[in-house]
């Protein structure tokens, strides 16, 4: 483990910028099929039928339109169009009304426009903005993804912004940066709905616990900081240690299963996912789909050499 976090994964990582691999990716059949063990599919009519069978059986789900790193407007723009599509075919599901929404979005800002290099920041509002209106309109919530580090001042600052009109307005914070407890108490003490994961992007140390129990220790204060706030947690992981410590935190500040969730990925632990579910918590998928999968697949292939190996072993059998 400690070979593959030390090179493997930051070898795997710069590949997921490499316009030259993910064109060949893209191309390569096989490729497809273990992707779809992560992506279930690239049209809305793919999510809804993935979305069906999670709400089935008992599942809150969290869709993802994958994109990221957009560098013209009309590709934001087409984003946009593609959020608003998909919420209304949600908001065609009528979901009962209830304190956790069964259905939530989530964006990446830089797939709205984030990094375009004239009003970047303010195009990603207004985007953002947009699909929150639409979001509100047909009772789905939202949360916002974290991406690299250097995007995170940005980001909160258009989430603190637009939280002032859509108070559910969630977003994300990564235990792996040395700054998030801070941003967890912030988050906290105003009540707003966080999702904690331990961080999927190759970071520096001047910024980041590049330690995996670091990393986990960071994580833990952070929950606790979450937990003991007026907000939602989100609990975003797939580590049996984090998932163990959470009952007993749950009960030290005395939420219900309506108080906080937990949340995994399509496709990874899914009888993990199922068992919480079953045992009555609030369990959340996150269902990303569409054709830009590329970048989403290299992260989870990054995280584990069990899902690298699996890569790998598809690609021999061919
Ligand atoms: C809902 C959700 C949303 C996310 N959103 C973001 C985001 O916006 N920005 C961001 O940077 N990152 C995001 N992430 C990714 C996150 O940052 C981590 O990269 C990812 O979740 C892996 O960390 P982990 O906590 O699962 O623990 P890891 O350290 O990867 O794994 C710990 C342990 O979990 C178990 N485990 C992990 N994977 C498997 C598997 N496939 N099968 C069986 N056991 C497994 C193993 O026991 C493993 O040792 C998100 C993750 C989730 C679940």
């Amino acid at each position: 483990m400690g070979v593959f976090n030390r090179v493997a994964r930051p070898a795997i990582l710069a590949a997921a910028r490499s316009d030259r691999l993910r064109r060949t990716a893209e191309r390569l059949p096989v490729t497809r099929d273990v992707v779809r063990r992560f992506v279930p599919g690239e049209t809305v009519a793919d999510a809804l039928s993935s979305v069906t069978a999670l709400r089935d059986s008992g599942r809150l789900v969290s869709i993802d339109y994958l994109g990221e790193d957009v560098t013209d407007v009309d590709t934001a723009n087409a984003t946009v169009d593609a959020y608003l599509g998909l919420l209304d075919a949600l908001g065609e599901r009528r979901e009962p009304e209830a304190k956790v929404r069964p259905l939530e979005v989530s964006l990446k800002l830089s797939a709205l426009g984030q990094a375009l290099p004239r009003d970047g920041e303010k195009i990603a509002l207004e985007n953002a903005r947009a699909i929150c209106a639409k979001a509100r309109d047909v009772g789905v919530w939202v949360t916002v993804d974290a991406e690299d580090h250097t995007t995170t001042d940005s980001t909160l600052s258009i989430v603190r912004e637009l939280r002032a009109d859509f108070d559910w307005l969630g977003t994300v914070l990564q235990a792996y940066l040395k700054r998030t407890e801070g941003d967890c108490r912030e988050f906290a003490e105003s009540g707003a709905r966080i999702r904690l994961c331990k961080g999927a992007y190759d970071e520096p140390a001047s910024v980041a616990y590049r330690d995996s129990d670091d990393v986990d220790a960071s994580y833990l204060r952070c929950l606790r900081v979450l937990m003991a706030g007026s907000g939602y947690p989100m609990v975003a992981s797939h580590d049996p240690a984090i998932i163990e410590a959470v009952p007993a935190m749950a009960r030290e500040f005395s939420r219900g299963v309506d108080d906080f969730e937990y949340q995994m990925l399509y496709g990874i632990r899914d009888a993990e996912q199922r068992r919480l579910a079953d045992e009555g918590n609030s369990l959340r998928v996150y269902l990303p789909f569409g054709t830009q999968w590329y970048g989403y697949f290299v992260r989870r292939l990054a995280e584990r050499p069990a899902n690298f190996t699996f890569f790998l072993r598809a690609l021999a059998e061919r």
